[in-house]
């Protein structure tokens, strides 16, 4: 498949519909959260879910992150065959095939993964036996967002008890991520979840305390929480990945003023060109479904306010507006920021880093492809 555009190109010669990385704006999402987590004692396992691209990794492991995060066992191998070493899949993997897999790449890399079932347990067990491999566990505790994750106490300490007895496991912490506190609009109403989450941590450290289990690694938050368990003391790992683009969703939650969060800049955007202008207050871009992930809510117009991208079929957006001032003509290109970056990624093969978006004259400088699309096994 041909990229839409070539290093050096122009912007303008960037064809549509293109997955447009703001390079400038994406440097300092990645500067910023690594200053932030400076200081502490906790480090960066940024998610590579969110950008799916063995680059991008590398470049969030030279600012500092201890490793990676994946979701599948083959965004894994990808992320591995791209140089990446040190991966946890913050996942249960589950079945013969993929355990297979899973021991295969742990006898080549650094890798971790998830655990919440006994049997799941004894399975991966047997199966690093036949590699002659040990892998590294984290048992999943749910902390509230009813997913995943054994209950925190008693029973994450007989799953953890249990993992102990098995030969070719080795217990190396909790992964206690609360996926839906990410989104909750309000610092308060994130911070009453992630309370939660770390009285679940901490109920559980207790009970491995007075078992004598050493539990060097916690892990967990996205971007929606992260400051949160930075300052709880008990995570001493985050696993935030979209800060480093953003999405529509993510900007409509709140900070304590009541304002728009603002501190990461969205950095990823799908290019479209108008298609049609044939109507009054209307026209037509060449980017729906199958170039936007709508999961999360429409995209958002970047450059103007006064213009709602509507309705998405297949191959196509119906953009509106009230406002006088509004025109477009065919042919004329627009930026949308994707309602969710994750989805939207993974519809797209390449991304087109552009250099000086914002400033004169605008330039392609990488063209990067997204390395694990299509990843799910
Ligand atoms: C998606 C995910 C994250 C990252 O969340 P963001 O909102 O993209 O920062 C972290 N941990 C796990 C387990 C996830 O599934």
């Amino acid at each position: 498949m041909y990229p839409p555009a070539r290093p050096g190109d122009p912007l303008e010669l960037v064809d549509t519909p293109a997955l447009l990385i703001d390079l400038d704006r994406f440097e300092a999402n990645l500067k910023r959260m690594s200053g932030e987590l400076a200081g502490t004692s906790v480090k960066l396992r940024a998610h590579s879910k969110t950008h799916k691209s063995p680059i991008i990794a590398k470049m969030q492991m030279d600012l500092g992150a201890v490793g990676i995060c994946c979701q599948k066992v083959s965004e894994a191998e990808i992320m591995y065959q791209g140089g990446v070493s040190n991966i946890l899949i913050s996942n249960q993997v589950v079945g013969e095939k993929k355990l297979r897999r899973l021991a295969a790449l742990a006898c080549q890399t650094q890798l971790m993964t998830c655990l919440d079932n006994r049997e799941n347990a004894v399975d991966l067990d047997s199966v690093a036996r036949s590699f002659d491999t040990t892998i590294d566990v984290l048992v999943e505790i749910d902390v509230g967002a009813g997913r995943c994750g054994v209950a925190p106490g008693a029973d994450a300490l007989e799953l953890i008890d249990a993992v102990g007895d098995l030969k070719n496991l080795n217990f190396r912490g909790l992964q206690a991520y609360q996926g839906s506190a990410q989104h909750l609009r309000t610092p308060e109403e994130r911070k009453s979840a992630i309370d939660f989450a770390v009285a679940c941590v901490n109920k559980t450290l207790s009970e491995l305390h007075s078992k004598n289990i050493d539990c060097p690694i916690v892990s967990g938050a996205g971007t929606g929480t992260y400051p949160l368990e930075v300052e709880s003391g008990v995570y001493n790992e985050v696993q935030a990945g979209s800060y480093i683009f953003m999405d529509a969703d993510y900007a409509r939650n709140l900070d304590k003023d009541g304002q728009f969060i603002s501190k990461f800049e969205h950095a990823l955007y799908v290019y479209a060109t108008i298609l049609s202008a044939a109507k009054q207050q209307q026209a037509v871009v060449d980017a729906g479904l199958k170039s936007l992930g709508v999961d999360s809510g429409l995209p958002v117009m970047s450059e103007n306010d006064e213009v709602d991208y509507i309705n998405a079929s297949d191959e196509h957006g119906v953009l509106a507006w009230q406002s006088k001032n509004v025109s477009y003509e065919v042919g004329e290109k627009v930026l949308l920021i994707p309602g969710h970056c994750d989805p939207t990624i993974n519809l797209h093969d390449w991304y087109v880093g552009v250099r000086n978006l914002r400033g004169p004259e605008p330039y392609v400088e990488s063209v990067w492809p997204v390395a694990a699309r299509g990843c799910v096994f």
